[in-house]
């Protein structure tokens, strides 16, 4: 079965908690702080994996979860990091946010992307001694690490789709101009997987061509298919668009030509205006005094459209074919890329103004979304990043609000996790 979509659930590692901790010395009744802070909780990552081409690994394992961090010990040790959970997905990989369809990132670039990040470690005590608190008894917690569901959608990376009616030759046509060998079959949906093949120009030039079960096939199957496989085409340059222009089947060559292109057009009106050319194929089997290729012609040129005639069993008008597909393609431009559309939601923020005090025997507690937000991306391990951080709750009128409320010399603040004691 070809599995070409996946909804899976990622978590990064939370980071660890930091340690409270005193030396202890001989003589020394009680040593200073020196809890080690928490090590910082594993990223998950996706990378390309080149030999995979489905999402088959994704059916039964939903969720992915990186580790943890290790909480920081005495003496200063600094807890261990928690690996990174590496994801391997096929390079053709979108990945979307599933709520919104926006893409996220797309994998054809072929490097590595932190879908999630771990959670940084928290802050051992041993940061914590200021000149007036020489035994600190708390410490900071490490922070959890990102969690979101994701969707991964398969969009092949194909220079060439080839579309059609089912049984007009396009698993043929693959067959004889590459290397791929699909399956070949007197009757409809022979092809459910879409099977792509390198097509050799000359030495040095080589397009990648990809034949796709679509739109009536998935269609007529029932088997909910419909458009689904249709996005596959959706990065190629160019549309080979075959028909079969003997009428083998009973139906008009021009009538299914408009077909497949409205079609297309109920998926996407972009990919209806691809550019497009109309191999008509079968031209070995076409009975005397039929019409069909003829009016065939005549319609698509008056479109605009070129018309190439072949046969993919016999491989007339083949290397013709090709070689107007590759002189196209040079005009064109590159396989399509997808940028990130994907803005991830932080809450709001509102502002200083939203910050919401609360007292609890002489702790001071600070909540607001502003707050959390500038809390969260501070590293505390650096002194100039705690001075920042005083200077924008004092610039934001903090420090006066408190004092308002009545705070006093030596009260706890408490913002989140991060606790300190007051000082005028
Ligand atoms: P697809 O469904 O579009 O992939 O069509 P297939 O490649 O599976 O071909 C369907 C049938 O048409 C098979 O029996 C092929 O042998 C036959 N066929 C394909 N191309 C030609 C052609 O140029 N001439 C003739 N006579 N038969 C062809
Ligand atoms: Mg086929």
């Amino acid at each position: 079965m070809f599995i070409d979509t996946a909804r899976i659930k990622v978590t990064a590692g939370r980071g660890g908690d930091g340690a409270v901790s005193f030396r202890r010395e001989k003589f020394v009744a009680a040593g200073g702080p020196d809890g080690g802070d928490g090590g910082k909780g594993g990223d998950v990552v996706f990378v390309v994996d080149e030999h995979m081409s489905t999402l088959m690994d994704f059916r039964y394992k939903k969720k992915y979860v990186a580790e943890n961090g290790s909480p920081g010990g005495g003496k200063k040790c600094f807890g261990k990091s928690g690996s990174d959970l590496i994801i391997k997905v096929p390079r053709a990989t979108i990945i979307k946010d599933p709520e919104s369809g926006l893409v996220i990132h797309d994998m054809s670039d072929g490097k590595p992307f932190v879908v999630a990040r771990g959670g940084n470690g928290g802050w051992g005590n041993q940061h914590f001694a200021t000149p007036t608190r020489q035994t600190p008894g708390f410490a900071k917690r490490g922070l959890e690490g990102e969690s979101k569901e994701v969707l991964l959608e398969l969009k092949l990376l194909a220079d060439v789709g080839l579309v059609g009616f089912p049984n007009v030759g396009k698993s043929t046509l693959l067959s004889v101009v590459s290397a791929a060998r699909p399956k070949i079959a007197n009757y409809h949906f022979t092809t459910l997987i879409p099977n792509l093949g390198v097509v050799s120009i000359d030495h040095d030039n080589s397009f990648v061509i990809a034949d796709i079960p679509g739109i009536i096939e998935g269609a007529h199957a029932g088997s909910g298919l419909g458009h689904d496989f249709l996005r596959h085409i959706d990065r190629c340059r160019l549309l080979i668009h075959l028909v079969d222009a003997s009428g083998s089947e009973g139906r008009d060559p021009v009538e299914d030509f408009k077909t497949i292109n409205e079609e297309l057009k109920l998926y996407s009106p972009e990919l209806a205006t691809r550019p497009q050319i109309v191999a008509a194929n079968k031209i070995d089997i076409i009975a005397p005094g039929s019409d069909t290729l003829e009016r065939l012609k005549e319609y698509v040129t008056a479109q605009g459209y070129t018309c190439i005639e072949i046969s993919a069993a016999t491989r007339k008008g083949i290397d013709e074919l090709m070689y107007k597909v590759w002189q196209e393609l040079q005009t064109l431009p590159p396989l399509q890329y997808y940028e990130s559309e994907y803005v991830s939601e932080e809450p709001e923020s509102e502002g200083p103004e939203d910050i919401t005090v609360t007292i609890e025997d002489d702790t001071y507690i600070l909540e607001g979304e502003w707050l959390m937000l500038i809390a969260r991306d501070i590293n505390f391990e650096h002194h100039e990043a705690r001075m920042h951080f005083e200077r924008t709750l004092r610039k934001a009128g903090i420090f006066e609000r408190l004092e308002d409320m009545g705070i006093k010399n030596g009260d706890t603040v408490r913002i989140y996790d991060l606790e300190f004691e007051y000082i005028e």
